[in-house]
């Protein structure tokens, strides 16, 4: 036996009487939000002793019938009619909450809560709840219930026709949208695939949520027999029928930091090494590359986002881009961040089945609804997206990610579809070089393909080349040889004693912190602040200062405001390292030293072995586009003076006059008509393309 609706209305008078007088009102001023929210942990499992709570859990259909006839006849103060207001639940006991991936057929019909991100949604359409048919021979119009995705018509009309004809002004429709829930890609051990179920929202609970967006949504488990067209098979697709949805806001909540873990973290941040103990952490199984660990570690620790007053946005986030020939292990370090981020998603450039990088608009196949899927850096938010091979990212992508890696969100417009999603992550990403190998003599931007725009939203662009150099390849050989004689071994010794000889070995090859500890480290780190100090201040002024200072006319620019802001996000997250609230000259430091080696191996124009951060993002250095603005105006010089043009020949040796050697004018000359700056009227002379 259930509880009447009385007991019900009883329920909603004595806990939530302030509620049902908001909703009034509401209603009475025509707002929509046609809903209750009721606490279920805190009132329903108290009233009468949780006899209503059992009873949800149990038998939902029928319960939440009464609980909603129950709503209707509670009084309010304006004596307006609650009829059709629905009672949502939330706040389930955590024994309820069920994983994505357990969800059973013991499950169908019960009232359950799962967590998870939200993958997908469609747009917000109308479902006929009640059709109105009109009968074609007598015109006599009948109301058919609609509680399924097929249309349902009446049997026989009263005057014993079959034939009927759907009026849809007079029926009787309501909103309704189709979300997927996934798994929190954190919570997946290595190599598991997410597991994921839809959601069916209806009425105000439609158009509320985003793709990335982390929830609870509690709800009825329905089982549907998969049909194949006309045959519908035993076996059974489940799906949620959302009864209400809480939005988390979760940072690292998920981590429990006990006193002990915190006390730990404490001793290690106060420890003189920190800084090589937190290198020692990242891919210890690979050889070398500290520059790029320290880097990593920067990049997880993270820096401040800042508002400014006048509302602009400053990213705190660090992206990190990887360029190098194949097998450095680029992918490896990557797939070790995976393993040791409190929050990542990993992806593939040229994964083609995938959501992609930053969100896909697409029509379902099943309904031809529209629907919007999250792409890797949106389901990293507030984490750290790791994308190998983002050379071969799809189109669409390329685009969008200007957007998302400076302003952090995503905007979609298309079709019936507009939104906004949030992509506050960090990204750490692995390039190759176009042609195979990286050739350390020509600029990166002509050897990857990713524009000039997007590379300078990197704040470190590491080169990894593969240089054979003798002591190095004996240490990175012993390194590897040593991971696959001892990686075995040490899983065989487990907590035995292990002899002196080959602890200093392993040593080497293990993590400095514990992989578990770290994870909690970074999350509790990321509730730390520091502010710029004073003296943290004046170093990174006098390193800009004087770089700049060296900039006279007609000299490359060795560095910009977008590497200063780089600076300081580093600098912040290296005092996240110490857990302290200031940033300190030495953590200015440590990370213009990093900065300084990057820079070195992207921006130097090897021709006269200037900074010029041009030459690391466009290819072109400051010297060249110089060369090219002469040589362009000795073609406007000489193009009149000869009916066909400017002789080649007299362009190069006025080029010459210069200071520009032959071969150098002759390969700008070639393209400048490639580029489409120049054309030759005929073979040999050239002309200036205007454009008006
Ligand atoms: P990439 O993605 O750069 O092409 P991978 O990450 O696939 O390269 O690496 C290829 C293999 O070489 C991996 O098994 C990796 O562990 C090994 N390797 C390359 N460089 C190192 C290194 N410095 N230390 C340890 N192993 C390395
Ligand atoms: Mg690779």
């Amino acid at each position: 036996m259930i509880s009447c609706p009385e007991i019900w209305t009883e329920f909603f008078e004595k806990y939530y009487s302030e509620e049902i007088n908001n909703l009034a009102f509401r209603i009475k001023s025509g707002g929509d939000k046609r809903a209750i929210y009721v606490n279920f942990i805190r009132d329903l499992s108290v009233f009468q002793e949780g006899r209503l709570g059992e009873e949800l859990i149990e038998n939902p259909d029928e319960v939440l019938t009464h609980a909603e006839k129950g709503l209707a006849s509670s009084t309010n103060i304006y004596g307006v009619s609650l009829e059709g207001c629905k009672p949502r639940f939330h706040s389930l006991p955590s024994t309820k909450k069920i994983m994505i991936r357990d969800i059973r057929s013991s499950h169908i019909s019960k009232f359950i809560a799962i967590e998870g991100i939200i993958r997908k949604v469609t747009e917000v359409r109308p479902r006929i709840i009640s059709a109105a048919f009109k009968c074609l021979n007598c015109r006599n119009v009948i109301q058919v219930p609609q509680d399924d995705s097929t249309l349902r018509y009446p049997y026989e009309c009263r005057c014993g026709s079959k034939r009927f004809h759907l009026i849809p002004e007079k029926s009787i429709s309501i909103d309704s949208q189709r979300v997927k829930i996934q798994e929190y890609p954190e919570n997946l051990r290595g190599g598991e695939q997410p597991q994921s179920i839809d959601v069916i929202l209806e009425g105000d609970l439609t158009g509320v949520i985003n793709p990335g967006d982390r929830v609870i949504i509690n709800g009825i488990v329905r089982a549907k027999p998969r049909g194949v067209q006309q045959r519908m098979l035993t076996h059974m697709d489940l799906f949620i029928e959302g009864n209400s949805i809480e939005m988390l806001q979760q940072e690292y909540e998920e981590f429990e930091i006990t006193e002990k873990d915190k006390e730990e973290i404490m001793k290690l941040a106060r420890s003189d090494d920190i800084y090589e103990k937190v290198v020692r952490t990242i891919a210890p199984s690979i050889y070398g590359h500290e520059d790029i660990k320290l880097a990593i570690a920067l990049q997880l620790f993270g820096g401040v986002a800042k508002k400014l007053p006048d509302g602009t946005e400053i990213r705190g986030d660090i992206h990190i881009l990887l360029v190098g020939d194949p097998g450095v292990a680029k992918s490896q370090l990557l797939k070790y961040v995976h393993r040791i981020a409190p929050r990542s998603v990993y992806t593939t450039g040229k994964g083609t089945t995938s959501a992609g990088l930053t969100a896909t608009a697409v029509r379902d196949e099943i309904d031809g609804r529209w629907t919007l899927e999250a792409g890797a850096l949106v389901l990293a938010d507030k984490g750290i997206a790791l994308v190998d091979e983002i050379d071969k990212m799809r189109k669409e992508d390329r685009s969008a990610l200007h957007e998302a890696l400076e302003q952090q969100t995503i905007s979609v417009a298309k079709a019936g579809i507009n939104a906004i999603l949030k992509a506050r992550c960090a990204l750490l990403a692995a390039a190759n070089p176009k042609l195979g190998r990286f050739d350390r003599y020509s600029p990166i931007a002509e050897q990857i393909e990713l524009s000039p725009t997007l590379l300078s939203r990197f704040d470190l662009i590491f080169v990894m080349t593969d240089e054979p150099g003798e002591e190095r390849d004996k240490q990175l050989a012993s390194h590897i040889l040593n991971m696959h004689q001892l990686g075995e071994m040490l899983e065989k010794f487990k907590g035995t004693n292990i002899k002196e000889d080959l602890k200093s070995k392993i040593s080497k090859i293990e993590p400095a912190v514990d992989p578990e500890l770290f994870r909690k480290y970074i999350a509790f780190s990321r509730n730390i602040f520091p502010v710029l100090s004073e003296e943290a201040k004046q170093k990174i002024e006098e390193f800009y200062v004087s770089l700049r200072s060296r900039v006279k006319e007609n000299s490359p620019v060795p560095i910009t405001a977008r590497q200063l802001e780089s600076i300081v996000r580093l600098a912040e997250a290296s005092a996240r390292i110490r857990l302290s609230d200031t940033v300190s000259a030495e953590d200015v430091e440590r990370v213009i030293g990093v900065v300084q080696r990057c820079l070195a191996q992207i921006a130097v124009d090897p021709e006269t072995g200037d900074w010029d951060i041009d030459y690391a993002y466009t290819g072109t250095s400051k010297k060249q586009r110089d060369r090219i603005f002469t040589i362009k105006k000795i073609i406007e010089e000489l193009e009149d003076l000869n009916e066909n043009g400017a002789p080649e020949e007299e362009i190069v040796s006025k080029a010459r006059e210069k200071g520009i050697e032959e071969s150098k004018a002759r390969e700008i000359l070639s393209k400048l008509k490639m580029m489409g700056e120049a054309f030759c009227p005929k073979y040999g002379f050239y002309r200036i393309v205007r454009r008006r």
